[in-house]
């Protein structure tokens, strides 16, 4: 599988041209390889957000990166493996994928992601992370509307 480690905070989430914003990982389909004799997954995912979140508390980088692998591979396993995301098809197998990747992490979570679509900054969109514990959060990115 192709795991892309970007700095960037949208990707190109399929072959159709259509973008995705990226918090943290993110799910990019699969597709036979050009001999037609493996099926590639592909997946994303920020190493400097995944640091920030680490240093808030929240899931390890390592973690991260664990469950982006996990989730391609289970996704890999549904149907007849290849997929395209963002279509119908595409976020049925990623739901079950991240799901089942899920039950296989039990410490991993996402539930500290949280986003501010232009509230406390009008004209952005900011991603942040939330420590449930500790109250503390830190802004991963942010994006203008
Ligand atoms: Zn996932």
């Amino acid at each position: 599988m192709d795991l892309i480690a970007t700095s960037s905070n949208e990707v190109d989430i399929n072959d159709n041209g259509e973008t995705g914003i990226l918090v943290v990982g993110a799910y990019g389909g699969s597709k036979r390889s050009e001999d037609g004799k493996t099926t590639i997954g592909k997946q994303y995912v920020n190493p400097d957000q995944a640091e920030k979140i680490e240093q808030n508390g929240g899931n390890t980088a390592g973690q991260f990166v664990k469950h982006e692998i996990m989730e391609s591979y289970n996704a890999m396993n549904i149907g007849k493996g290849t997929h395209t995301a963002k279509t119908t098809e595409g976020n049925k197998t990623y739901f079950k994928a991240h799901k089942k990747t899920m039950r296989l992490d039990p410490k991993y979570s996402d539930k500290g992601l949280k986003k501010d679509l232009g509230i406390s900054v009008p004209g952005y969109n900011i991603y942040f992370h939330k420590n449930e514990s500790t109250g503390s959060a830190i802004e991963l990115f942010r994006i203008q509307q």
